[in-house]
């Protein structure tokens, strides 16, 4: 096409246009072609995601056509052909792009030819729209979905705008569900989306982020005008809100945090608003708070050590390590399993239990990176200690996360295949917080798994208010009680009428009981006399390395069933 070199001030012109041009097209890529030099700007995000050699390139449209489908690329290069002759001062297609893992996406590319005032084609530019990418728009609010959020908030970050960022989130919805069922959960999202959309952000974005968090993202208003706001639509939905025939009135959490310093990426900036969001449901009964960059130096470490675990995540997993509790049998007190609990350890801040971290992490992006090292180690791990222990059954948490993601099953599968590991040895133990996701989708998870062999369990029943809810529509192998209802349960025949009532619900759905958190002699007596099958806790032993466990093995102490006080 033409071998002329760009010069520095083509350069800078194709730069201001091109940022003109990413201002009005929010959620596709941008592409500018300088066409007398045939040197081009792609946006970023195109770039990375399909892998191509620059966000400044000549010859750009010959290296594109390399990833178009094959059969899609004559009809390509003779539009691309066209616009470079002066043919067609347009350009309006349909193609598949090829990803780097070899799928195709299919991307409609709209564009316009600019001419200089005599009439010679200077500019080709427009924008690409990938199809098959995840959602920008939430289907049940019709608000920017966190795709949508992270999108824009990257590209804020990017042009160094100032904004003003608030998390809000509607208490207790898993329990509205519960009890006026799902399609009156949906009309509230709907509803408090709409009332987002009215009354606060007619000057800014409002997104719908996971279950019944929300979020703003403005560019003009202060932090005061936001924090009256919040006051306001927590005025209206306490009051109450009618749907359908029902009043309910909701309570609120909130946080906020501007935005000023661009040296952060967005996963950072989330980490510290979701901080001032957990502080606010916790601790400040659902007032506004708002993340201060000046913050104390608690925070201040807090955040800091939470930010050092996501780099160790994408450092390939380094200070990560498993330890493994031995689960027994309720009769014969003999180990029959295992479960997987995650740690993280580093010179600076010691180790670090799970409570501390996988609760901010569970919605980050790299997360289920991380669950899926769980679960191989835990197998590899497990492998070796099947040598001493054959039918030993190994238990691995999984968050809901990790639930969510289409390919999950697909995981595990290919995970025991790899490990050559029997599906029917492998426990996986979902939380009460997987009620945020949809029944339907976690039961089809769950049947899916079980399909394959893999045994599942309820973790920490009875501390939702839904369990019985969950049980009632969930096929689950086994329930874990709780230590919460057993902590007193020497002294207290409220915890033991508790445990007869679980073990009767368990018993009715078919489901085994393990009872956690058996501390004393005392306590193991008492639940022995409950149909429990399987037993767990520092009575017997903490969780402990997995080569500790197989020594243990080896000498056959690894739990002894004729401990006393
Ligand atoms: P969990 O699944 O309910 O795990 C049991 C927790 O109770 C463990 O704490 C264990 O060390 C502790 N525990 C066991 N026996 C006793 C006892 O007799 N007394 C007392 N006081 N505590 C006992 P840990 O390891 O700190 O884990 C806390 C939670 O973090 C876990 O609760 C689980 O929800 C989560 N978690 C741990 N590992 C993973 C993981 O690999 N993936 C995911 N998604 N979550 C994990
Ligand atoms: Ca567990
Ligand atoms: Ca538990």
């Amino acid at each position: 096409m033409t071998d002329r070199k760009v010069t520095e001030e083509a350069k800078q012109q194709l730069d201001t246009l091109f940022e003109a041009l990413s201002i009005v097209a929010e959620d596709t890529y941008v592409f500018l072609c300088d066409m007398r030099y045939d040197y081009s700007r792609w946006s970023k995000e195109l770039v990375s995601a399909f892998e191509l050699p620059s966000e400044y390139m000549y010859e750009a449209g010959r290296i594109w056509e390399e990833h178009v489908h094959p059969e899609d690329r004559p009809s390509y290069s003779k539009g691309i052909e066209a616009i470079f002759a002066g043919q067609q001062m347009g350009h309006d297609m349909l193609y598949r792009v090829r990803r780097p893992d070899g799928e195709y996406d299919i991307c409609t590319c709209r564009g316009i030819v600019l001419t200089d005032p005599e009439g010679h084609p200077t500019y080709f530019g427009g924008a690409i729209r990938n199809h098959s990418q995840r959602s920008h728009i939430d289907s049940l609010t019709g608000l920017r979905s966190q795709y949508g959020f992270f999108a824009d908030l990257q590209r804020h970050i990017r042009n160094k705008t100032p904004i003003r960022i608030g998390l809000a989130g509607i208490g207790k919805l898993a329990e509205i569900n519960e009890v006026y069922g799902y399609h009156i959960g949906n009309k509230i999202l709907q509803h408090f989306g709409r009332y987002l959309m009215e009354n606060v952000t007619n000057r800014g974005g409002a997104y719908r982020l996971d279950g019944s968090r929300f979020a703003i993202i403005s560019t003009l208003q202060s932090e005061q005008e936001l924090a009256a706001s919040y006051e306001d639509i927590r005025a209206h939905f306490r009051k109450g809100i009618r749907i359908d025939d029902l009043d309910i009135s909701l309570e609120l959490n909130a946080g906020m945090l501007s935005l000023n310093d661009f040296n952060v990426d967005d996963q950072t900036v989330y980490s510290c608003l979701n901080f001032a969001y957990e502080e606010s449901k916790l601790n400040k009964h659902g007032d506004l708070v708002t993340f201060r960059s000046e913050l104390t130096e608690a925070n201040k470490k807090r955040i800091a050590k939470l930010h050092a675990i996501r780099e160790a995540i994408a450092r390939d997993f380094s200070g990560f390590y498993l330890l493994y509790q031995p689960v027994v049998d309720a009769s014969s007190e003999k180990l029959i399993g295992i479960e997987a609990l995650l740690r993280w350890k580093n010179d600076e801040y010691g180790v670090i239990p799970p409570d501390m971290f996988i609760p901010f992490l569970e919605k980050d992006p790299l997360f289920p990176a991380l669950g899926e090292w769980i679960l191989t180690t835990a197998l590899s791990d497990a492998k070796k200690l099947m040598a001493y222990v054959p039918n030993l059954m190994t238990n691995v948490n999984i968050s809901y996360a990790q639930l969510e993601k289409p390919d999950f099953t697909e995981i595990v599968r290919r995970s025991l295949k790899d490990a050559g590991f029997p599906p029917k040895q492998l426990c996986l133990e979902i939380t009460e917080r997987c009620r945020l996701l949809d029944l339907d989708l976690l039961r089809n998870v769950i049947v899916a798994l079980r399909a394959s062999g893999v045994r599942v369990a309820l973790d920490d029943f009875g501390t939702g208010f839904s369990s019985v809810g969950l049980i009632k529509n969930l096929p689950v192998d086994t329930i874990k009680i709780d230590r919460s209802f057993i902590q007193n349960i020497e002294q207290d025949d409220r915890e033991q009428n508790l445990l007869n009532s679980f073990t009767d619900i368990a018993k009715t759905f078919g489901a085994g009981i393990c009872v956690e958190g058996i501390e004393t002699w005392g306590m193991r007596n008492i639940i022995r006399n409950y149909k429990v099958h399987s037993f767990q806790g520092y009575y017997y032993s903490k969780p402990l390395p997995i080569d500790e466990l197989i020594e243990k093995a080896k000498d056959g102490t690894i739990v002894s069933s004729t401990r006393k006080k």
